[in-house]
């Protein structure tokens, strides 16, 4: 009897040993390296300091690091689109706004972007005429080539992706946060540039956010490629900074108090 208990006995010590070598030990398992504590000050990042600049004095106005692109008295940022030697023939309105000026083309900028923040304040022509796309359309090309729309759709409908806030054809605006004829309207955006490959194949579409008089209207969506007015958008090539350019739609659509940041 007393051998079998102590068979017993040895039997399970060595079953112990075994299960806890398996599951915590092993022979020549080096010895155990307590972490190092952690402290705050071991994940603050202090440089480089953050650039300082001066924000505007209201929401709205251009802070410090801006480049003023329209400040209602100079088209001297801008040139015509249909000759880029030209000057840009839109007329300044009491030195405080810009009109298109109907059947003289866009205008665009002399300068070449991609990644931006941008605002742009317009209004729908004072006298309403027309309907639908024939209503105060206008558009912000993003490098020369994705139209965020500029329409005016205060009383106004067509199709939902052709709406002052919408990538033109591409994403609808998730609201209509358009004033009437008479007041301004602003779009504060977020543009991201669309990344190619070597080879020239796309790598990662253009991206948008928009804010329409304060209101998300477009929410990081992404850009599908060209907006164009007939056929599936798409990257045919690829291409680097380009300038921004206002179209020309054939009304009397009003801008005033553009300026850009690269980022
Ligand atoms: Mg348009």
């Amino acid at each position: 009897m007393k051998t079998k208990t102590l068979l017993l006995a040895t039997i399970l010590v060595a079953c112990t040993t075994i299960t806890s070598w398996s599951q915590n030990d092993y022979p020549g398992k080096p010895p155990a390296v307590s972490p190092m504590p952690m402290k705050p000050e071991m994940t603050e990042i202090w440089e480089p300091e953050v650039k300082v600049i001066t924000p505007g004095k209201k929401l709205g106005d251009a802070p410090s690091d801006a480049i003023i692109l329209f400040d209602g008295k100079s088209l001297d940022q801008w040139v015509s689109q249909k000759d880029a030697t030209k000057p840009a023939p839109w007329k300044i309105v009491n030195n405080e706004f810009m009109e298109v000026v109907p059947g003289s083309g866009g205008i665009q900028t002399k300068m070449k972007f991609g990644d931006c923040q941008l605002h742009i304040e317009f209004s729908a022509p004072d006298s309403v005429f027309s309907a639908g796309q024939g209503r105060g359309n206008s558009g912000v090309f993003f490098q020369n080539r994705y139209e965020l729309q500029v329409l005016d759709s205060y009383n106004n409908r067509t199709y939902r992706n052709g709406q002052a806030g919408s990538i033109y054809k591409d994403h609808a605006p998730l609201v209509n946060a358009m004033r009437s004829p008479l007041e301004w309207n602003t779009f504060d955006v977020i543009y991201t540039a669309p990344r190619f490959k070597a080879d020239g194949s796309l790598d990662a579409p253009a991206r948008m956010t928009v804010l329409h008089n304060g209101v998300v209207v477009q929410n990081n969506s992404v850009i599908n490629g060209l907006t164009y007015y007939v056929g599936l958008h798409n990257y045919p090539s690829a291409h680097g900074e380009d300038v921004i350019s206002l179209q020309d739609h054939d009304n009397k659509t009003q801008f005033r108090n553009i300026w850009i940041r690269k980022l």
